[in-house]
C-alpha cells in the first residue's frame, strides 16, 4: 500500500498528520516568536498597555499582569486581558 501523502499550501509534501511542511512550519515559528519577542523587549501588553511578566513556569512564556482571575491579577480593580505569548 502506498503511504499517503498531503500536501501543504506551498505545495511541498508533508505529513498527513501535519498542518504544514516542515519548512512551512519553521518559518511560521520564527515569525511567530519575532512577534513575541518584540513584544517582550517593550515590557507592554499590547491589548491593554498594561504590563507583562514572564511565567516561570514554562519557558519563554509571558503574560499580561492582568491576566487569569482577580486573585492573580496585579490590579484587580482593572479588567483583565487575556494576552499571553511565547517566545520559546
Ligand atoms: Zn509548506
Ligand atoms: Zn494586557
Amino acid at each position: 500500500m502506498a503511504r499517503k501523502q498531503s500536501r501543504c499550501q506551498c505545495g511541498r509534501t508533508k505529513s498527513q498528520y501535519a498542518g504544514y511542511c516542515r519548512k512551512c512550519t519553521a518559518e511560521r515559528d520564527a515569525s511567530r516568536i519575532a512577534v513575541a519577542q518584540a513584544v517582550v523587549s517593550t515590557g507592554l501588553c499590547p491589548q491593554c498597555q498594561g504590563k507583562l511578566k514572564q511565567n516561570l513556569s514554562i519557558t519563554g512564556w509571558w503574560q499580561c499582569l492582568q491576566y487569569g482571575a482577580v486573585t492573580h491579577r496585579a490590579d484587580p480593580s482593572k479588567a483583565a486581558c487575556s494576552y499571553q505569548t511565547s517566545t520559546a
